[in-house]
This record gives C-alpha cells, structure tokens and sequence, in this order.
C-alpha cells in the first residue's frame, strides 16, 4: 500500500466518518481510519470532504484523527486458496482474525486474504512463446481433492510467455513473466486482486438455455431456475429456508458454492458456521466445503462489512465463473444487506425513498442481479462458466410489498415463495405451488422435451391445472363439504392430493427422497397423471368413484418418492403400464 496522504476526521456518525483535507482520493478508494488503521471506503466526496464508511467499529474515535489513503479501490484477493476459507465482508479469514484477535474482531487487523504458506504444485498449461490474452489459463493447482484451480492471466493483462515455472510454490511467488507488445515485461503470481465492486469481464453472455438441476421436485419440475439464472426466495423464520438452502448446496448441479451470509441475529449466523463445515458432499462424500466459500457477517460485525459482503462474495463466484465452472452463489438474506444500506444513506442524510431505503436500491439490487450469467469466459480459448445467484429475502411480516422484495422481484426470473402456513402444516419444502413462478418456463420446455421427455412439459402444466382446480374446489368444499362434491371434482382432489404429498412434499433427511433425479421426477409425475386421466375415463365408463378412490394404486404412488434412483424408474414404468388396466377393470 503506498500511503500517499493525510486528511484529518471531523465528524464520526455510526460506521460513517466524514474527513477533510482529502483532495485527490476517488470514490470508492479504501482508506485507513485513525491510528488504529481501520479500514473504510469513500462513498461521497463533497470538495476536500469525503464521507468515509468503515468496516470496523468506529467507537472511541474522535474529530482529528488521521486519515490515510491507500489508492486502492476495495479489492479482493483471487487465487488458490479461496475453497474451503470462511471470510468476513472485507475477505479477512475469520479463523486468522479469531486466533490474532479472540472471537470479536478486533479493529484495523490485516490478516492475509490468501494462505501465504501453503506451497500450490502449479502445473503450467502456457509455455514460452505462447501469446496470452487476459482471461486465458496459465496453468493449473489442484486446490481441494477436487477442485482443480485455474490459474487466470488477470483481465487486462496480455502478452507473449517469457518465462513459466512449474512446481511448487506460494502464491506470492511470480511464477509467470510475459511481455507485451511494447516490450514491456510483466511478473504474474498465481493470485491477482480484482475490485469488488465492478463486475469481472467476460466475453459474450448469454440467455440461460439448460436449468440448474437441484434434485428438489418442486423446483426442478415446477419452477426451475437457469444455469446463470437468478431465484429470489423470501424467508419467513421457520419456513425451512436453511434446509433448502443445504438442499441447494448439497444438490444443485454447480461445482462451485458460494454462500454469503448477514444475520440479522447472532446465533443465526453461528448456526451457518457450524453447520456448513459439517455438510457432506453427496457427490464425493468429502466436506462439502472443499469446493465451497463462505463469507459471513454476524451480527457483532458493522452495517458497512454487511454492505461489502454480496460484492466480496459475487466477485469470488465470477472468478471462479472465469476458470469456467457452474457456480451457485446464495446471498442470506439480502435484507440485511439492503439495512445496511439504508442506514448509512440515513447517515449521509440522503433523500430516502420508500421505507427510508434510499433512491438507489432498486439499482444496486439490479446491479447486484446482473453479475450472473451463463457467459464465454474471457480469453483466446473456447470456455463458458455459470454464476446462478439465489438471493434471501427476509422482509418484516413476511409481507412482500417491501421495497426489497418488490426491487427484487422486478429482476429475478424466479420466485420460490416459502411460506409460513405450509411449513406450519408440515408440508416441506414450504414452496408454494400456487404463488411461485418460474420465467424459465417456455425456454426449458423445448430443453425438457429434446433431454427428459417430449410429454414432461405438458404433464406438468397438467398437473398445474389440478392444483389450480383444487385451489377453486376448496373454496366450496370449505361452505359445503366435500362428499357435497361430484365425483369428477372428488377425483380431482385425489389427484391433487397426490401431486402434493407424493410428488411436491420431499423429505430433506430422508437417505432416498433427498434428491430426486430429473428422469424419476418425470416418471413420478406421468405416474400420477397417468392415474387421474385413466381413472376419469373409469368414472364415466361408470366405475363407482369410492372403488377409485380405496384403489391400491393409491397408495403405490405414495411409495414411488422412497424407492431407491437405481430401480425407481423401472418400478415406476411399470405401474404406468398397469394403470389403465387396474382403472378399466373397475368399470367392469
Ligand atoms: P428457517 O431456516 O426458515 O428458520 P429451517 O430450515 O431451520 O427453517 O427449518 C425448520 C425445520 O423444518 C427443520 O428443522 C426441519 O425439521 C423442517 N424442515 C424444513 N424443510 C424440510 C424438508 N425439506 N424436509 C424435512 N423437514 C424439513
């Protein structure tokens, strides 16, 4: 850090300071607070006064103190050693911040970013004469026992290989030197920095075409999200907002997690600490945080850290996006992001808009939105990489007219709504079928028919309607009982009974019903489709609706869910098969 010049605090409010003497700093440069060192970012100038806010506790500070520009903008350090590492909003290791400074943060602490001691067996792609753009593949470092490391020329770099070294070194060693066009030579590390708060380039995106399978039937069937898609999902306490969130860890189809997490309570953050180190990874049976990171704010760490958290958090899952992965990225939950900066607008006395959240909220959660993608990474090469995000929203009351919701929902394509009243039923996942949406629908349908089957896009709308019939059917059957109902509409409630408890509902900690492949999801549902359509055809060839409704195929339905992935589908063909005899039979 070159400390370039000194201005002078006047005025301290919360996590905000306001300095003087401070001409020549940009916006967003990182700023060193006191004596102390805190660490803080300019986010207004005004002449030679810059509001400063700080990412560490500001009491005891007084009008006076010196301020230090660094020329820095706020910055994360991108390389091997990010898996596995737990971060606070500004990416300090939070078990290096613990060990140098007890469990509370202790302030204008700088713990390296990335292990400085670990020796990374590189192994160069490149070699010398190789001309390089930004964004190509220098070599590789096996980081976890199962993620491989893509060592990234960083954008904006570019050149012919002088030199590369293979072997064993720390990412502090240059391991690379090319020269530009000009003659210029340039020492590569195996790590660069990149602003947090502008996004990675890459060369093209595009439209997410493929979904992000989750092995959850209510979404993977219902409401998918894309690969480099956006979900948006509101988290009313107890509603089962962790263990879908586990589920997506565990299950969704991304190499890569990145989970960023702002608890509002102490404790709800201590409960991600301890429970994401302790997930298995399905697919390898090795700790799932091997291809994970984790960035948390507990709720003893300042609004601003909060505020720099999603930024920190969404420029590691591009980097990683770069190397050319499918990584999922959940931010937990984005209210608390969007508190934070509602209150240092307060502080900044800026114009409030809604709710006192400032003008520019909606932006930012667009901005923030945008960074996924399904894209052609940047380089000479042919890669793509997927960043899905899937943001938390916990809005007061659970109700959704809140600025945060509605900002978000206007740019997610998703919408999973977790609600209260079917957790309170035990209906799990609490997703509802009838408030939910997925904008993906008619892209994935043509995905669906060419790679899972040509009726699944219409079996599911099939199904849609039954529940949307049973939705209407209640509201008599609430005045007037349900034997007051026909037999075709008593049918139907068995079908939609049936879509409810043997399809949407799945059991988070049951060994099989965990995840549920695309293929079986497909299988069950024609099951149950099957079955309603063979069984109206029985009912008006005359078959007495109670011999329907008493029928042992009932109850294989509600079996399909727990036979084991290796024999479902063939169970499962074969009772499709059965059906229309079982259902014929019954008409006599
Ligand atoms: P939240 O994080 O929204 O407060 P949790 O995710 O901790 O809620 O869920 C509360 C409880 O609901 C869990 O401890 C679990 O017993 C139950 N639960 C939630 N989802 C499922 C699921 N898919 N399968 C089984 N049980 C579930």
């Amino acid at each position: 850090m070159t400390e370039e010049k000194i201005g002078r605090v006047v005025k301290i409010s919360g996590p905000l300071v306001v300095a003087e003497n401070m001409t020549g700093a940009k916006m967003y440069d990182v700023v060193r607070v006191s004596e102390h060192g805190l660490i803080g970012e300019i986010i207004e100038l005004n002449g030679d006064l810059a509001s400063i806010q700080v990412y560490e506790e500001t009491g005891g500070l007084g009008p006076g103190e010196p301020v230090t520009l660094t020329g820095e903008s706020l910055s994360v350090e991108l390389g091997p050693g990010l898996l596995t590492s737990i971060y606070d909003g500004i990416q300090r290791p939070l078990d290096d911040i613990a060990e140098k400074a007890g469990d509370f943060i202790s302030r204008g602490i700088t713990a390296d970013r990335l292990p400085r001691d670990i020796k990374w067996d590189f192994k160069p792609v490149a070699k010398p004469g190789d001309k390089l753009l930004g964004g190509d593949i220098l070599g590789t470092v096996q980081e976890t026992s199962i993620i491989e490391h893509k060592v990234l020329v960083p954008p904006g770099i570019s050149g012919e290989v002088v030199s590369i070294e293979s072997g064993e070194h720390t990412v502090e060693d240059e391991i690379c030197v090319l020269r530009a066009e000009d003659g210029t030579e340039r020492k590569l590390k195996m790590f660069h920095s990149w602003p947090v708060r502008v996004a990675r380039p890459f060369k093209k995106k595009h439209l997410p075409r493929t979904p992000l399978t989750t092995g959850q039937r209510v979404i993977d069937t219902f409401f998918p999200v894309g690969k480099g898609g956006t979900a948006c999902v509101p988290g009313p306490f107890g509603s089962g907002k962790t263990v879908i969130q586990h589920q997506l860890a565990k299950w969704a189809d991304a190499d890569i997690i990145v989970y960023v997490g702002c608890g509002e309570r102490g404790n709800e953050m201590t409960d991600v600490l301890n429970e994401f180190p302790e997930l298995i990874d399905p697919h390898t049976g090795e700790p799932l945080m091997k291809r994970t990171v984790l960035i948390a704010n507990t709720s003893n760490m300042p609004v601003a850290a909060r505020e720099a958290s999603v930024y920190t958090g969404i420029t590691i899952a591009e980097y990683f996006r770069d190397m050319g992965y499918s990584v999922a990225l959940m931010a937990d939950s984005t209210s608390r992001w969007a508190e934070a900066m509602r209150e240092i607008s307060g502080r900044l006395e800026e114009m409030p808009g809604d709710e006192g959240y400032p003008a520019y909220l909606a932006r930012r959660i667009a901005e923030f939105y945008e960074r996924s993608g399904w894209v052609d990474a940047l380089g000479s090469g042919e890669r793509t990489g997927a960043l899905t995000v899937v943001g938390a929203v916990s809005p007061p009351g659970g109700d959704l007219a809140d600025p945060v919701v509605q900002a978000t929902l206007r740019v997610v394509r998703v919408f999973w709504s977790l609600e209260a009243e079917l957790a309170y039923q035990r209906h799990y996942p609490a997703i509802s079928w009838l408030n939910s949406y997925s904008l993906y629908g008619d892209v994935f349908d043509e995905y669906y028919r060419e790679n899972v089957s040509p009726d699944f896009p219409d079996d599911r709308s099939k199904a849609m309607a039954i529940l949307q019939n049973e939705a209407d059917l209640n509201e008599i059957v609430k005045l007037v009982g349900a034997e007051a109902l026909d037999a075709p509409d008593r049918l139907t409630l068995d079908a939609a009974r049936s879509i409810r408890e043997d399809f949407l509902q799945q059991h988070a900690f049951h060994e099989v019903d965990t995840f549920c492949s695309t293929e079986k999801q497909r299988a069950m549902l024609k099951a149950i489709i099957t079955f309603e359509a063979e069984a109206r055809k029985a009912l008006s060839a005359g078959a007495p609706f109670k011999a329907i409704d008493e029928h042992p195929v009932l109850e294989e339905l509600a079996r399909m869910k727990r036979i084991p992935e290796e024999e479902a589908v063939a169970t499962i063909e074969s009772l499709i098969e059965r059906i229309p005899k079982e259902m014929a039979e019954l008409a006599g």
